[in-house]
């Protein structure tokens, strides 16, 4: 059962090696992916005692405590969000996502957004604010069955292909994560990209050894081997490159 407790954070703009800044509304995530690099290490961070998917803090003054650091900040991109996924189910009743976002429009700090949720399309007003945005899904496979073996709590991905095409659609820069590689057919999946995402940005699966047992009881061996994620990354490039689509490979 899922465990929720208002807290307030005294930082809510942190400095990161990825982006310039990165903003976690929440700690913890109900998405609670078996792959999860987060799992790794916020539990301990945190001090929470349940496992990974099952407690989320939400950080009910992050508005308020945004404002006050953009008003020191030096201007750069901020990472929304690196440990958690920006809009959990949780976002659709505290929208300290939406509030945070708000804040940094005001100042037009850009922003670069990534989520597997489909309640990203309630802040496309908000996004048509920004001058510099950029909002990218991840889809770490085309097969709805796999994805839901991973990413338990995630929208399908038929929907997210829907989610990707419509933020598209209205003219702001979107990107497609395709990581960590899932089992699926690589062909299949960039044509469903296709005019979708401006960019593909393409990674395999770093923390291997936390779910190899997962894999083996799904009876994906050969999945989890150096030879799948290069065979499976060859043919996404050449599909990649057929259809003269950007993209950025990871490993
Ligand atoms: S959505 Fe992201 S942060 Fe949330 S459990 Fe999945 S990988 Fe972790």
């Amino acid at each position: 059962m899922l465990k929720v407790k208002e807290v307030k954070a005294k930082s809510i703009l942190n400095k990161s090696k990825i982006f310039d800044y990165c903003l976690n509304p929440y700690t913890g995530c109900q998405i609670n992916c078996t792959y999860c690099y987060a799992r790794l290490f916020m539990r301990r961070y945190s001090g929470h005692s349940e496992t990974w998917g099952e407690f989320v803090d939400v950080k009910v003054n992050a508005p308020e405590v945004l404002k006050k650091q953009l008003d020191k900040a030096k201007k750069g991109t901020v990472w929304i969000s690196s440990v958690c996924d920006p809009y959990q189910p949780l976002e659709a009743k505290y929208a300290l996502t939406r509030c945070c976002l708000k804040e940094l429009a005001k100042r037009q700090f850009p922003v670069n957004i990534q989520t597997k949720s489909k309640l990203v399309l309630r802040d496309l007003d908000l996004f048509q604010e920004f001058e510099t945005i950029e909002v990218g899904l991840t889809i770490t496979t085309d097969d709805e069955q796999v994805a839901k073996l991973f990413e338990p709590r995630a929208t399908s991905v038929e929907e997210r292909f829907r989610v990707l095409e419509k933020i598209h659609s209205l003219g702001i820069k979107t990107f497609a994560f395709v990581g960590p590689l899932l089992p699926g057919n690589p062909e299949r999946l960039i044509e469903r990209l296709e005019e979708k995402a401006d960019k593909i940005f393409i990674d395999r699966m770093n923390y291997l050894n936390s779910v190899r047992g997962f894999y083996h009881q799904l009876g994906l061996h050969k999945e989890t081997s150096d030879r799948f994620f290069h065979e499976y990354k060859e043919r996404l490039i050449s599909e990649l490159k057929k259809r003269k689509m950007k993209f950025e490979v990871l490993f």
